[in-house]
């Protein structure tokens, strides 16, 4: 299987149980071959909170707080969130969602887990929220000024699939705020089995800030933000400058 970013061949990265991985040649990206199958995909979304009765949504005040943080920066880059609508793409408890509207967007989430989606209405039931997967969500034509996508993007064996998907659900000039672990950070552990955010088959694909720019500017999207991180995750704002066909048709 070649590389989903670049195209070019990939080496053997390391075997993990079951798991194998390799890392392309060219770009650097790190995923399964094979990918997990989708039935393991259902699977892996469904218990990722344990239900809403694990401690997942504990420290419920630190979380929004962490939310209205990241809102800020995406409603002032949007030129405030009044008129404006947002999406969070892996909502979970639905922070993000609620610092969202209280921003001033109309805010909606999209979670597979039904359990968190039942979580997020009885806790902040001023939102609109959707259950499904991006990929396998219809949205009628609608699309939204602004997208979170959090720690969501590595668990995607079809990463071109999912970008498209995010480029299909945002209007022309919207933002996307996406986060992801960084495999390629100074501070990830050597020994890659020792990292927290190493998880195969639940995160199926490992990014760089390189190769994860690369793969925006080809869905049409231009990196306009890219946090300053201590810890080896990704955290970026990036506007889409062109529809996804224009940027397919141009490739
Ligand atoms: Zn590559």
């Amino acid at each position: 299987m070649s590389c989903q970013i670049c195209s070019a061949g990939a080496s053997s990265y390391i075997t993990h149980g079951t798991h194998h991985l390799v890392r392309c040649q060219g770009c650097g990206l790190v995923y399964m071959d094979p990918p997990p199958a989708p039935f393991d995909v259902q699977t892996m979304y469904a218990d990722t909170y344990n239900g809403a009765t694990g401690s997942y949504f504990t420290k419920v005040d630190r979380k929004l707080k962490r939310s209205r943080h990241r809102i800020r920066r995406l409603a002032r880059m949007c030129g405030g969130g009044a008129g404006r609508s947002f999406l969070d793409v892996g909502s979970n408890g639905g922070f993000m969602v609620e610092a969202a509207r209280e921003a001033g967007f109309a805010a909606a989430g999209l979670e597979p887990d039904g359990a968190a989606i039942a979580w997020a209405k009885q806790h902040f039931p001023r939102n609109r929220y959707l259950h499904g997967l991006l990929e396998e969500t219809d949205f009628g034509g609608e699309q939204f000024d602004a997208i979170y996508c959090s720690e969501v993007i590595e668990h995607a064996p079809d990463s071109n699939r999912f970008v498209a998907a995010l480029a299909a659900a945002l209007k022309l000039g919207g933002l996307l705020y996406l986060t992801t672990p960084d495999i390629s950070h100074w501070r990830r552990p050597r020994d890659i089995t020792k990292w927290d955010a190493f998880c195969p088959p639940s995160h199926c694909i490992y990014f760089s800030p390189a190769n994860l720019t690369r793969l925006l500017d080809q869905h049409g999207f231009s990196v306009e933000w890219r946090a300053l991180s201590f810890k080896p995750g990704i955290k970026l704002i990036a506007r889409k400058r062109v529809e996804s066909q224009q940027a397919k048709a141009a490739a």
